[in-house]
């Protein structure tokens, strides 16, 4: 499926909603709408949904193909957005491996419903993986971007997420983070709050250097 709400770590299928989206607080729902963008991802982390669980062509959220902007537009256009907040692009995979994709589905968010938020949750590879800086692509079309941070240094970031850039991933991480801040409102970076005091302070000690917000959410299995 291409949109979908969350709920309690699981996927819903936007089409069990109403046209207008009216019923998603109803439902237990907050008023944000998942993009599933790609499958594809430059790590491999120990806890990804896409390696845990039963993550196979016949899971929901198991995408044939990468989405095109053509397919996010044409399953938009099936609703109406007045009572939607948020929308997320994230997918199963990395949605800076598609930059393409997203820049023209936020674009036409941006242009048709400029009152919904919208987010971007990624691991920070972005400008490595596209070999450019794509920060300032994302100004005006990205109100706030999630980074996963995920350890404190660069050896233990790499053996969480296990980057095809090795252990230099962690650095090129925390260096999109900080360009962001140039062009997006919203810069966050994101750790589990099951890493243990030390490590979670370390974290925070991480991003006070770089005057970066850090967000310790709760760990789902
Ligand atoms: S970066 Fe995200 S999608 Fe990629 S392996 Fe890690 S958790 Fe999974």
């Amino acid at each position: 499926m291409i949109l979908y709400g969350v709920k309690q770590g699981k996927y819903y299928n936007i089409d069990n909603f109403k046209q207008d989206l009216s019923d998603m607080e109803e439902k237990g729902f907050q008023r944000k709408i998942y993009i599933n963008v790609t499958n594809k991802c430059n790590c491999a982390c120990t806890f990804c949904l896409r390696n845990t669980k039963d993550m196979n062509e016949h899971n929901s959220l198991w995408l044939d193909r990468d989405t095109t902007a053509a397919e996010i537009i044409a399953a938009f256009e099936q609703y109406h957005w007045g009572n939607l907040e948020e929308v997320i692009f994230c997918g199963f995979g990395e949605p800076t491996m598609c930059m393409d994709v997203v820049i023209e589905a936020a674009r036409y968010l941006k242009e048709k419903h400029p009152q919904i938020r919208t987010r971007m949750n990624t691991n920070g590879s972005g400008n490595r993986h596209n070999n450019r800086d794509i920060t300032k692509e994302l100004k005006g079309l990205i109100d706030t971007i999630s980074i996963s941070l995920n350890a404190s240094d660069a050896k233990k970031y790499y053996e969480i997420t296990r980057s095809r850039y090795g252990e230099e991933a962690y650095e090129d991480m925390l260096d999109f983070a900080v360009k962001c801040k140039q062009y997006i409102p919203n810069v966050v970076l994101t750790i589990v709050d099951c890493i243990g005091k030390e490590e979670i302070a370390a974290c925070r000690q991480v991003c006070k250097e770089r005057n970066l917000t850090l967000r310790i959410r709760p760990f789902e299995s």
